[in-house]
């Protein structure tokens, strides 16, 4: 995730309110964000660097990058798990962007990366429909 690429997150999320309401939406940010690098530097007091994909969530849409989270048979989830966000780094667990495998030197990659880097908007499988306990 590029931080200042609004207009791409944008194009990816979708126009639903992610939250019922504040309380529901700083209930799962203060169990998701409080710890993730990509909004370290908001928590110090840079809010202009701080997580686009929060920004989008307080102007109504809903990101991309924000999996439903586990569910029960009837629907209903936990504050902090509502959603699963793709993009969650711990502050401590090093480098904020994934760091793939190099192509090895002197060999062609047989695909190119590019254009097939985007997020999958997946969805967890519900053990309760699986027969799964
Ligand atoms: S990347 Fe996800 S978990 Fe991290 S601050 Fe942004 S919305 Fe929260």
């Amino acid at each position: 995730m590029i931080p200042g690429d609004y207009d791409k997150l944008w194009d990816e999320s979708r126009d639903e309110a992610p939250f019922a309401n504040s309380d529901e939406g700083y209930g799962w940010m203060a169990a998701n964000c409080d710890t993730c690098i990509h909004d370290k530097p908001a928590r110090q007091g840079d809010e202009g660097n701080g997580c686009p994909l929060l920004l989008l969530s307080l102007v109504g849409r809903r990101p991309a990058q924000w999996l439903d989270g586990p569910r029960d048979e009837h629907g209903r989830y936990s504050r902090a798990g509502q959603y699963h966000c793709v993009e969650y780094r711990h502050e401590d667990d090093g480098p904020s962007e994934p760091q793939p495998i190099p192509d090895p030197p002197g060999q062609l990659g047989l695909v190119p990366r590019e254009g097939y880097e985007g997020v999958r908007m997946l969805l967890r499988p519900n053990p309760a429909e699986l027969g799964v306990s």
